[in-house]
């Protein structure tokens, strides 16, 4: 692994934004110490915090706590210190102007600490991953499969099929150099046992109904029907604040918006569709677009309809599920302003047809059940995912497929062939990992990153 400290020494605002009780400034890189000798005076225990008053030449600028990571175990690998600073704009100011002064200091670029961290070895790709996700997670179990996959969940599996596949590939490649001195005859049916394993084993985790990618992304659930019908209403009693504009009057709503639950632990994001209908007005048009095109991807729709207490027949008429140019997974029916019928004869509330008041609040309580229910049964899982994104997705079809290339060629013989497809199975678990050739992926991974990590 290269090391990156020729790059300089990098520091910057760690923390959250000022102001706040306490901000960390982290810095790392061959010449992190200085930050604490320039500016502080002495260097604490490795690892101890200790106070010191920090100045610019004769200003004063905090008392704050100082730390001292000796490299290379740290998070970067290389010489680290953190500075504790009492959390105001100013004294970060000062403090970064300070350490911007210092030789060979300069500010860290977006997601630099984690990038010295991946190339000096401390962490994978998938930890990486792992940490942003961590840094992202809105509800618990998005928290549970981020902190699994920085700890080597994906990692750690990728990490050992290839053992595996290497030692295969060995055996291959014993054969095909000393097909001519005294080696086993049969070392390549051992060997294509092991790819058949791999590719098994590499099978059933891609069998997971992408299970860790909708955890990461939450489920998207939309809510659409006529105008007026209340979506906007209902909107705001599921995310219990002033999120969508709600107004009397038809077509307001002409955008989409987009408020985050947290429902059960299960992320979910509600789209409120503009109202779905025909209309000259091109800016409306557009938003009838937009809300057909996100309804239409979404896990589940929730149709929003005015109803008294209408039949489930009338329920059928008023609900047609074509109004939205595409076919959508799930969907059900939200007979809204049920406190504006007289005889409050209220249709049964089952999975998929419910009778509510956005205004009042009545029958709300089931449909937040029943969605919780909704969110815990399309993304719980009894083994936890280990495909969390698109790229792990790719990765290991690639590596399957060229398992399965290597056992087609078999057949008709070719230990080179063979030997060919396993090399390039190998080299796709090792783009996962990122142990080879990844520099084409590392800016999409660390674009997400903001400064500071
Ligand atoms: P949207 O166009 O479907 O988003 O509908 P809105 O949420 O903007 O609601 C349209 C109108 O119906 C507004 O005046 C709301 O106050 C009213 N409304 C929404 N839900 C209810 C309800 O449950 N009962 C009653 N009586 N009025 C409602």
């Amino acid at each position: 692994m290269p090391h990156s400290s020729d790059n300089g020494t990098i520091f910057a605002l760690s923390s959250g934004r000022p102001p706040a009780a306490i901000a960390v400034v982290r810095v790392s890189g061959p010449r992190a110490a200085d930050a604490i000798t320039a500016l502080g005076g002495t260097i604490p225990e490795p690892r101890r915090a200790g106070l010191r008053r920090l100045r610019d030449g004769d200003t004063l600028i905090d008392e704050a706590l100082v730390l001292w990571f000796p490299g290379p175990k740290t998070e970067t690998g290389e010489d680290m210190v953190e500075l504790h600073l009492h959390g105001g704009r100013a004294v970060i100011a000062a403090v970064l102007a300070a350490l911007g002064k210092l030789p060979g200091f300069r500010p860290a670029e977006a997601g630099e600490f984690t990038r010295r961290a991946f190339a000096n070895g401390r962490l994978d790709l998938t930890a990486v991953e792992g940490l942003a996700d961590l840094v992202f997670a809105e509800t618990e179990a998005q928290r549970a499969q981020a902190m699994r996959q920085l700890t080597g969940a994906l990692g750690g599996r990728a990490d050992a099929w290839r053992t595996r596949l290497i030692e295969a590939l060995a055996l291959i490649e014993a054969r095909i150099d000393f097909s001519d001195q005294d080696v086993p005859d049969d070392l390549v049916s051992p060997a294509l046992h092991v790819a058949r394993q791999l590719s098994e084993e590499i099978g059933e985790t891609l069998a997971d109904e992408h299970r860790g990618e909708r955890l990461r992304e939450g489920l998207v659930i939309a809510i659409a029907g006529p105008p007026n019908a209340g979506k906007s209403s209902l909107l705001n009693r599921l995310a219990r604040r002033e999120a969508a504009i709600v107004s009397p009057y038809a077509g307001t709503t002409r955008d989409v918006i987009e408020v985050h639950l947290d429902l059960g632990g299960y992320p979910v994001t509600l789209l409120d569709t503009a109202g779905v209908r025909e209309s000259d007005d091109p800016v409306e048009q557009e938003g009838v677009r937009r809300a057909r095109a996100r309804a239409g991807a979404a896990d589940l729709v929730l149709w929003v309809v005015e109803g008294g207490a209408p039949s489930s027949k009338q329920v059928q008429r008023t609900a047609p599920t074509t109004s939205l140019t595409t076919e959508v997974k799930n969907e059900w029916i939200i007979q809204n302003k049920i406190d504006l019928s007289a005889e409050r004869a209220q249709p049964e509330n089952r999975t998929g047809n419910f009778a509510i008041s956005a205004l009042t609040g009545e029958g709300i309580e089931q449909l937040v059940s029943d969605l919780a229910a909704f969110a815990r049964t399309a993304l719980q899982v009894a083994e936890p995912a280990l495909v969390t994104r698109e790229r792990h997705r790719i990765a290991l079809q690639q590596t399957q497929a060229a398992l399965l290339r290597a056992l087609a060629v078999a057949s008709s013989g070719g230990e080179e062939l063979i030997a060919e497809e396993l090399r390039l199975a190998a080299r796709e678990l090792g783009r996962l990992t990122g142990r080879v050739d990844v520099e084409d992926v590392l800016d999409v991974i660390f674009r997400d990153f903001c400064i500071g990590k």
